[in-house]
């Protein structure tokens, strides 16, 4: 019998890291309009660039999936119907909502897929079975549901399911959480989380003062479920999302083509080779991260998925230096910089497919031709030509 392979569902927190995505293998993407989302701090699209964005992908047989996944009161409400009609007439794949008033409103506006946001914390076979009556097409599960329990729920509701396979996780439940709205009067459930499960509490144990602990308790580790994609596709989970739309294109990128290369290889060979899967785990530390862990994937996380550390302390962090506008053996390669790095400097190009291609940038020069000692950010430069780098491809060095 055919097997049932997932998707690779993508952030998307801008038009450029979109394009990005799908470049490198992502099978779908989700983004955020203006509105209704829950990522208000990131770059969201205009109704132009959804429009773009949704072309750019179907062009290359990728979906786009729009978030609409903020709790409404009725007056926010009432601007929804505008906006359904317009995602309608771009043709986007899916909505992804949690407030049963918005998944009742797309219903009787539109035949656009809904897909049931993580927020619904939905956890369950009769959940998933309710939101199937309500005219769901999708869950997206809560994340503290295991891959097995997935499995059941996706058979016995006869509904296709998604889960978290990599990104920042929230300690709350499924990310019903209010720590934000008490702490610095943003609500998390309208998109303005402030991550303050980050910061640093103390524990206050009774003892005197000197003894107070002081701790990053509420701060998880990062969800990374590589080495178990063949679990994911026996129990014929339907799209393995991850997270980040406010992350950065590297982040996009690197995710996009670790996981898709993964998925084609299982797909063909029916296998991982250890040397592979070393070789992606080894790209996935590459991008800014915490300690992974693969939290309730397979059995309930525990304390041993708490970070507790201060932010911003992985291990091996690469930066972005710049992207590739053209490259050809004519005009050279030229870089669009973002980050500035020197002459002699040892930079990698990610390629959409493969191993990264080392450049070590003994001749830069500017667009003129003028050699360059150091590179500046927002500048156009060349460097020479290299086989296997293309258009789009994003450029690295370890910081
Ligand atoms: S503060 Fe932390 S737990 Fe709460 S919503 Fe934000 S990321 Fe999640």
């Amino acid at each position: 019998m055919k097997k049932h392979f997932p998707e690779i569902l993508a952030p998307a927190g801008s038009l450029e890291k979109l394009k990005v995505a799908v470049l490198y293998g992502a099978n779908a993407v989700y983004v955020g309009g203006q509105k209704f989302g829950l990522r208000t701090a990131a770059d969201n699209f205009t109704l132009d660039e959804l429009k773009e964005g949704v072309l750019f992908a179907h062009q290359r047989q990728a979906k786009v999936y729009v978030v609409l996944n903020s709790f409404l009161h009725d007056k926010d409400l009432a601007e929804i119907p505008d906006f359904i009609k317009f995602l309608s007439e771009i043709r986007v794949d899916a909505v992804i909502v949690s407030d049963l008033g918005v998944v009742k409103t797309v219903a009787s506006l539109t035949n656009i897929p809904i897909h049931i946001s993580t927020q619904a914390s939905t956890l369950n076979v009769e959940a998933a079975k309710f939101w199937k009556s309500v005219g769901a097409t999708r869950i997206v599960l809560g994340r503290e549901v295991s891959v097995k329990e997935a499995g059941l729920i996706k058979r016995e509701a006869q509904i296709e399911v998604e889960m978290f396979i990599h990104g920042s996780m929230c300690m709350a439940y499924s990310g019903n959480c209010v720590i934000s709205n008490f702490t610095q009067g943003r609500d998390s459930n309208r998109g303005g989380c402030a991550h303050s499960c980050r910061f640093e509490y103390s524990l206050d144990l009774g003892l005197d003062s000197m003894e107070k602990k002081k701790a990053y308790f509420m701060s998880s580790k990062d969800l990374e479920g590589l080495r178990i994609l063949p679990d994911f596709i026996s129990e014929e989970i339907d799209s393995l999302k991850i997270e980040g739309r406010m992350k950065s294109h590297l982040y996009a990128g690197t995710m996009s083509k670790v996981y898709s290369e993964a998925l084609s290889f299982y797909q063909e060979n029916g296998h991982f080779l250890s040397e592979d899967l070393m070789s992606w785990e080894m790209e996935l530390k590459k991008v800014s991260h915490r300690t992974y862990t693969q939290a309730s994937l397979v059995k309930p996380a525990g304390p041993d998925s708490i970070f507790n550390e201060r932010e911003n302390s992985s291990d091996s962090e690469w930066q972005m230096v710049g992207k590739v506008l053209e490259a050809s053996p004519k005009t050279g390669i030229v870089l669009e910089v973002r980050n500035a790095f020197n002459q002699g400097d040892t930079i990698e190009i990610l390629p959409f497919n493969g191993k990264a291609v080392s450049i070590v940038a003994n001749e830069i020069t500017d667009i003129m031709m003028k050699p360059l000692s150091r590179t500046k950010p927002s500048t156009l430069i060349k460097l020479p030509f290299v086989d296997g780098v293309e258009r789009w491809q994003l450029a690295r060095q370890k910081v």
